[in-house]
């Protein structure tokens, strides 16, 4: 099993709500019947890697944080998915049930486990870390947010966010802006 729920506090990260494991729990039984987000747990609890998953209520929004930004002494190989309690995805008008955002920042783990040099590309080219190889014009898609960020996201929205409310016959975004 290579998904842990962080119950310590983590030098630089939000610290843990008390209800973690519960939390966890709760939350995979609000997507249990997608067999889309069966099929991403199932993966990541295939994987070698090992990835984090960390529930807060304040200081940051809900996020996935790869292994290459971590501090050096933090162990989790396959990244940290991060999970504002207070903070549901909005789609239309609907707060979207809190198990959609853990399988969101879930699909950003399996994204990068399935192709780590891409992820890490884009995230870091996103970060302005690396000479975008995109035309000016189209690297920004707003201030501050560039085209391939969206990529990471659309990708995610399309291939595990959207199919798994879909399957919980909830209303879905297509893309991520
Ligand atoms: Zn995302």
């Amino acid at each position: 099993m290579s998904l842990s729920v962080i119950e310590n506090n983590i030098e630089g990260l939000a610290v843990p709500i008390v209800n973690s494991l519960n939390t966890y729990a709760e939350y995979k039984t609000q997507v249990i019947a997608s067999p889309t987000a069966n099929a991403i747990l199932a993966f990541l609890e295939q994987s070698p890697k090992n990835v984090g998953i960390l529930f807060i209520d304040k200081d940051f929004d809900s996020m996935y944080i790869p292994p290459f930004v971590l501090p050096d002494d933090v162990s989790f190989d396959g990244g940290i998915a991060v999970v504002n309690v207070l903070s549901p995805i909005n789609i239309g008008g609907t707060d979207i049930p809190l198990g959609v955002s853990l399988m969101h920042e879930l699909g950003h783990a399996k994204q990068f486990i399935e192709a780590p040099v891409d992820f890490e590309n884009k995230y870091k080219e996103a970060m302005g870390q690396v000479k975008s190889n995109y035309p000016s014009e189209l690297t920004r898609k707003k201030k501050g947010e560039k085209i391939s960020q969206l990529i990471i996201e659309n990708e995610n929205v399309a291939l595990h966010e959207a199919p798994i409310c879909d399957d919980l016959g909830l209303p879905f975004r297509k893309r991520y802006d």
